[in-house]
């Protein structure tokens, strides 16, 4: 199986799996895991955060964040197509209780005016606007990178409101490597940051919430509440730190593998797909020409070997990662050409 349902199917790597089995461990719940406190410290010089918690996921970043940063009946300003509002079980109203305002973006991606224009007055009758929480790189916007002008001028109208920035960056190190833009100078204006790794870094479990060390203590109480607070997290925190030094710089291969993908598929009759919106390792593309369903390309797609995702709204998604690579690339794309073949051949 080619499998671009997502970079989180990644397997650890044998050296990434020998580093798990060597891994120092310790009691994190007690501060007491030094590969745990190891990897924290590399998040916060990688960020140029003043602290840094290990946490199992990435969902639990960000949930931990939005606690910290607002109150009951307080509005989050995020695009309409984050990944808190679609994928994380509505845990912005379950765990915190909080609105969401939602921006009507470009793939993901707002603008200073958008969050002037969203914040509400100072009267009993509003929500409290109180957080940001912007996507970096977007999933659901094709993979899309943060321009790092419109996100610092975000960030400012934001801090001149009042108002505290989240950025869930778990998939950050893909808009680092594809921008060429240090991360701590990504996330500079950004009071809390989530980063992913078990996404294209490749670690089978984690995720990393980073910020002041304030904001840090707060989010370890958060972290004990929502049962996040591990032991010998070591053992996972070890691939962390393994495909934090190894897996970071060859992003680009996956950034490549989907640009690939795209100006392939682009050749396909009945397929509509931009390779130039192409910026990281996932590829969005229609099919309705092709006289199918996204979930009927898909399934007819699995049965020749290789696995994408169908969306509700008609796209499908294909996303590259470590363990694919450009012959599977090709191969997949060998593989769509002889289905839409076929499938127009019992057609006729
Ligand atoms: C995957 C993802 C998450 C959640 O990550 P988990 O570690 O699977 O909980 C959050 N935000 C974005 C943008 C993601 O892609």
């Amino acid at each position: 199986m080619i499998d671009l349902i997502s970079d989180t199917v990644t397997k650890p790597t044998p050296q990434m799996r020998r580093a798990i089995a060597e891994a120092e461990v310790g009691d994190a719940q007690r501060g007491e895991d030094p590969t745990v406190n190891r990897l924290q410290d590399a998040v916060c010089e990688l960020l140029g955060k003043d602290a840094s918690l290990f946490l199992p996921s990435a969902t639990m970043g960000n949930q931990i964040a939005y606690k910290v940063h607002t109150r009951h009946g307080d509005e989050i300003i995020m695009d309409r197509l984050s990944h808190p509002i679609h994928f994380e079980g509505g845990s912005p109203a379950f765990l915190s209780g909080v609105m969401i305002c939602q921006m009507n973006g470009d793939r993901g991606v707002f603008t200073a005016e958008d969050v002037l224009a969203a914040i509400r007055p100072d009267d009993p009758h509003s929500p409290r606007t109180r957080l940001v929480s912007v996507e970096n790189t977007h999933n659901l916007g094709g993979g899309k990178v943060w321009p790092l002008g419109k996100l610092l001028e975000v960030c400012e109208a934001a801090h001149e409101n009042g108002l505290h920035v989240h950025m869930d960056g778990s998939r950050l190190m893909n808009a680092v490597v594809a921008s060429g833009i240090s991360a701590r100078e990504t996330t500079a204006g950004a009071d809390s940051v989530t980063l992913c790794f078990s996404k294209g870094l490749g670690a089978p479990v984690g995720a990393a919430l980073a910020g002041s060390k304030d904001f840090i203590k707060e989010a370890r109480r958060c972290q004990q509440v929502f049962g996040g607070a591990m032991r010998q997290s070591g053992i996972i925190a070890a691939g962390a730190l393994d495909g934090l030094q190894h897996h970071v710089e060859r992003l680009i291969e996956d950034h490549g593998n989907a640009r690939l993908l795209a100006e392939r598929l682009a050749r396909e009759d009945g397929i509509a797909v931009d390779p130039a919106e192409v910026e990281t390792n996932i590829v969005y593309f229609r099919v309705d020409g092709t006289g199918m369903s996204a979930a009927d390309f898909v399934a007819r797609l699995k049965d020749r070997g290789v696995r994408m995702g169908a969306y509700k709204d008609g796209r499908i998604r294909a996303v590259t990662h470590l363990d694919v690579g450009e012959s599977d690339i090709v191969k997949a794309v060998d593989a769509i050409h002889q289905m839409l073949a076929d499938f127009d051949a019992a057609r006729v």
